[in-house]
């Protein structure tokens, strides 16, 4: 007679456990067989499955028959009686409804198309797109108002109808700047072949959103959140020349909207090309790289000390981490290495956050940025110079950083807001859930009162 085996079931239990394991895994319900059916969770679905389309006999057969074994304890005598007692995997019903259940259980998020890296492979862009372009629809290239009258303009390689749009990022991406470009880009084309970013964060995040919003009826405000967006927007394509956001590989773009700072997180997001040449990062100006590299060293500390952490991300984080301190900490002097392993520490930071989360340090920053238009590399730095409660051994690394660095951390920028500018930020802040739960737990929001939020606030 065969035993029931339950190591399968245990298995796929243990796959669920993306970070903490299911705790009514070791629940078995036997039918009248002795069929081996699903863990604890699962059979209350079925249970409910049985109710509503099962025949009234089945159900009663269910009812009459079922009993518990649980892991360790000895078989229960019934089971012996049992004629066939099938693994689980065998009965396609249980299973497949199983599989469901679970399957949801772990993020299945799409990623960047193609990636291709090196110094001067932007040349390559001209062949990179030439198989994109859907007849005279343009290419429209989205570039850093920084590069106007830059030398970098006259290498993109323009065809027909291709439009260079100079975007002014002086403020970080508003719904409403998206939507106007969308917009107009429908009144004078139609329609494109792509998008391409040329640029900081804030490029990337735009170019993302535009391509979006080409397809997506709407303003972008209506998809600030998470899987909102229904439709693959047009073809886009990354090209940073600022390491450190992640944005190049991230499935968000973020977007100052009317009611908050959220990115349009889905699986069309993601770029469908990057291209990484830190040629194109070059002279940017020390603040500003090192604002936006200690982005990319936030991203590793609040995603390996958050409870979301798993090996994907670890091991992402953990290669991050290690080129942010040889450029920040080990290298006495900026050189095109530096800019070479920042650009890989910007792809691994982004790959890590893509399956962890970000944490304290960038829900808090989102208030500020929301409310006093705080940029994000520069405000990350504000409230990571605060934090030590919740990353000490990270944030006395940063605090060597800014040292060695010579960097300007403003301070005292809360001072002399009134109670009701205090709400606001802190309902961004408090509105982040993941965040606060990959930093504190899911218990965070005892963790985090109002009162705590608003009192660290108060010291920024
Ligand atoms: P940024 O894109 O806002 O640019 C900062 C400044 O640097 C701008 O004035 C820009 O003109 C200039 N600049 C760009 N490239 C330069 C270069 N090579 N040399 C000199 N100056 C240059 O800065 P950022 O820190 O790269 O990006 C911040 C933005 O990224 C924010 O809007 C933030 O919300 C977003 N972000 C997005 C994600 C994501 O996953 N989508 C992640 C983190 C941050
Ligand atoms: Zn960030």
């Amino acid at each position: 007679m065969r035993k029931y085996n339950s190591q399968n079931l245990n298995q796929q239990a243990k796959k669920v456990s993306r970070n903490r394991p299911m705790k009514k895994v070791r629940c078995y319900t036997l039918g009248r067989r002795g069929k081996a059916k699903t863990p604890g969770g699962i059979g209350l679905c079925l249970d409910l499955f049985c109710f509503f389309f099962a025949s009234r006999q089945k159900r009663k057969r269910r009812k009459r028959k079922r009993f518990v074994h649980y892991e360790g304890l000895p078989l229960h005598p019934r089971q012996e009686l049992a004629p066939a007692c099938k693994p689980a995997t065998h009965n396609p019903l249980y299973i497949n409804f199983a599989q469901i259940f679970f399957m949801a259980q772990f993020r299945n998020f799409r990623m960047v198309g193609y990636v291709v890296y090196g110094r001067g492979s932007f040349n390559q862009l001209h062949e990179i797109l030439a198989p994109r372009r859907n007849g005279d629809a343009p290419m429209i290239f989205l570039v850093d108002h920084f590069f106007d009258n830059s030398a970098l303009l006259n290498r993109i390689p323009l065809r027909g109808k291709d439009k260079i749009i100079l975007a002014d990022v002086t403020y970080e991406p508003k719904t409403t700047q998206v939507d106007q470009l969308a917009q107009d880009l429908k009144a004078e084309f139609g329609t494109v072949s792509g998008i391409i970013g040329i640029g900081g964060g804030s490029v990337m995040d735009l170019a993302k959103a535009v391509a979006l919003m080409i397809t997506n009826p709407g303003s972008s405000a209506d998809y600030q959140g998470w899987d909102l967006v229904k439709q693959a927007g047009v073809y886009h394509v990354g090209i940073p020349t600022l390491s450190g956001t992640g944005a190049e590989v991230s499935r968000t773009t973020v977007l100052t909207g009317p009611t908050r700072k959220l990115g349009m997180n889905s699986d069309f997001t993601p770029f469908d090309q990057i291209v990484l040449d830190p040629e194109l990062t070059a002279n940017a100006p020390g603040n500003q790289r090192f604002y936006t590299g200690m982005d990319c060293y936030i991203h590793c500390i609040e995603s390996l000390e958050g409870t979301y952490l798993n090996e994907f991300s670890k091991s992402y984080g953990e290669k991050a981490l290690q080129l942010c301190r040889e450029v920040f900490i080990q290298k006495d002097s900026w050189d095109a290495e530096c800019d070479d392993k920042l650009m890989m520490a910007s792809y691994a930071g982004g790959m890590s956050i893509a399956y962890s989360q970000v944490g304290v340090a960038h829900a808090v920053s989102y208030g500020l940025a929301y409310l006093l238009g705080t940029k994000h590399g520069i405000g990350n730095c504000i409230v990571m110079n605060h934090l030590e409660e919740y990353y000490p051994a990270g944030v006395a690394e940063f605090k060597n950083m800014v040292q060695k660095h010579n960097i300007y951390i403003p301070q005292g920028i809360c001072q002399g807001l009134g109670e009701d500018q205090f709400d606001i930020m802190m309902n961004v802040a408090l509105s982040l859930k993941p965040l606060w739960e990959n930093a504190l737990g899911t218990d965070w929001e005892k963790i985090m009162t109002r009162e705590r939020l608003r009192e660290l606030y108060g010291r920024l």
